[in-house]
């Protein structure tokens, strides 16, 4: 173990966790960041149209790598890896990173959240051979082919339009009867009747294939008809599930896993902050994200001069 203590570490690699980095690095608070390769949701976003300061919009893999880049300006350290564990100490913080592990006297946890799953038969089989998650990384595949996209949100609206470049035919198969998207992006959609449909108050229940996906099973869920729609491919955009199993013994969780922080991005635990989707069940823009972020890191910043005045900085 590293007997070197951090001032903060920050756990995390989206737009939350940069935005913390520039500010405690610029704060001289020399935060080393622990980022895993799994990109965050604004890296798998296409154009962001709604982050201040971009006139004519944004592509989000762009925004998150300028913001890493600023934060390193600032002398930011990072490293590669998952946090797996995560304990707290009499004066200090641990995180597990696999076999290493690293110490600080304050943590801002920036985790985000990953695509959730229906939990139906032959998800699992065919994930990676015509189920996705994620249309910006994935649509390139299905070019002139008939693709599913399922869920209601601006998640669904915006896999959908990056399909629309690529697939022949989109259906969104939907499960109630309208859509929870803001209306700029559902009119986006809906109007773009030579290749999208929609299937309301439907569910799928099971994905067919061979080798790969050809067909999915969906349910009427008003009236249980059930049937089959040939297809290449399934989206899922039904929203996302926060990465904050590690924190649960520690940190206070809601009921479905997200940690909970008052309006000043603090945790339960004195010195330990929350920021971005792995806190916010509600808003998840990227400005509220990096907004959180900057909350946490000055939380963090005056944690640390409060222990320097009660000389308990060690
Ligand atoms: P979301 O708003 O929570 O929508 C998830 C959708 O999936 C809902 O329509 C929901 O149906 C459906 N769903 C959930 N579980 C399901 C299940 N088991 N089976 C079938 N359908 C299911 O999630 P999101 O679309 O990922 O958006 C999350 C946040 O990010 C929102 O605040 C959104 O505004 C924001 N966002 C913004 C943009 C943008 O502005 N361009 C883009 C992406 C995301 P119900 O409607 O019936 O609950």
């Amino acid at each position: 173990m590293s007997k070197k203590i951090h001032d903060v570490i920050i756990i995390g690699g989206g737009i939350a966790a940069h935005t913390s980095a520039i500010y405690t690095a610029r704060a001289s608070l020399n935060p080393l960041i622990i980022s895993s390769i799994e990109p965050d949701q604004l890296s798998l976003t296409n154009e962001v149209e709604n982050f201040p300061g971009f006139p004519k919009g944004v592509l989000g893999p762009e925004l998150v790598k300028n913001a890493k880049e600023q934060a390193k300006r600032f002398g930011a350290e990072y490293i590669e890896g998952l946090a797996d564990s995560f304990k707290k100490n009499d004066k200090y913080f641990e995180v597990g990173v696999e076999k290493n592990n690293y110490k600080a006297r304050t943590v801002i946890i920036s985790t985000g959240a990953s695509a959730r799953r229906l939990n139906i038969e032959g998800e699992d089989k065919y994930f990676g051979r015509g189920v996705s998650t994620c249309a910006t990384c994935d649509a390139a595949l299905f070019r002139d082919k008939e693709v599913l996209v399922v869920g209601g949100g601006d998640s669904a609206m915006e896999e959908s339009l990056v399909l629309y470049k690529f697939a022949k035919k989109i259906t969104i198969v939907h499960r109630r009867d309208e859509f929870r998207a803001s209306k700029i992006m559902q009119d986006r959609v809906l109007k773009l009747k030579d290749k999208i449909n929609v299937v309301w108050d439907s569910i799928p229940t099971e994905v067919l294939g061979e080798t790969l996906v050809n067909g999915i099973k969906i349910k009427n869920v008003k009236t249980n008809e059930e049937s089959t729609i040939k297809c290449d491919g399934m989206f899922l955009a039904i929203g996302h599930n926060p990465n904050t199993k590690i924190f649960e013994k520690e940190i206070k969780l809601d009921k479905t896993g997200y940690i909970i922080t008052g309006s000043r991005s603090k945790t339960n635990v004195e010195g330990v902050y929350a920021a971005g989707d792995c806190q916010d069940p509600i808003f998840r823009q990227a400005i509220t994200s990096a907004g959180s972020g900057c909350k946490a890191a000055i939380e963090a910043e005056r944690y640390i001069e409060h222990l320097k005045a009660k000389g308990e900085y060690k």
